[in-house]
């Protein structure tokens, strides 16, 4: 039985006893698909997938949510953009086009609060989501 408690994380919740998610994937302690690997970025398959393509791209900085960023944080939210664009290039399936989505807060329906953006496709999205 896993005893690590995962909680909605933010940085003042931080500590050893309850681990943020995606911070332990990023890490490699928890395991994932990986697609895509750097010092400052992971990426992996999603688990529960929307699309035929389905990959979350994090930060391996703990940042809460896209909410929260400020210009301390433009290098490596530029970075993101650029390798998800490097990561698209790798799958034939996303020749034709895909989405990237980044879901803020419980309005926007984020679950897992450490920053993460959705590369999504493989088919013809539709338009407007829900
Ligand atoms: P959010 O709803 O916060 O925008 O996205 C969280 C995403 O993380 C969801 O699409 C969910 O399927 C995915 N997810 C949650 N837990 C895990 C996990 O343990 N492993 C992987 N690979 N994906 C996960
Ligand atoms: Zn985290």
């Amino acid at each position: 039985m896993n005893k690590i408690k995962y909680i909605k994380h933010t940085s003042k919740n931080c500590n050893n006893i309850e681990k943020c998610l995606f911070c332990e994937i990023s890490k490699g302690n928890i395991s994932s698909n990986k697609v895509f690997d750097n010092n400052n970025i992971y990426a992996f398959l999603d688990i529960n997938p929307q699309a035929p393509i389905h990959i979350i791209i994090v930060p391996k900085q703990h940042i809460d949510s896209l909410s929260i960023v400020s210009e301390e944080h433009i290098e490596i939210l530029g970075m993101i953009q650029i390798y998800i664009s490097k990561i698209a290039k790798q799958f034939d399936e996303l020749k034709n086009g895909f989405r990237v989505v980044n879901n803020c807060g419980i309005y926007g329906g984020q679950t897992i609060y450490h920053l993460h953006y959705h590369l999504l496709g493989g088919k013809q999205l539709n338009w407007p989501p829900g």
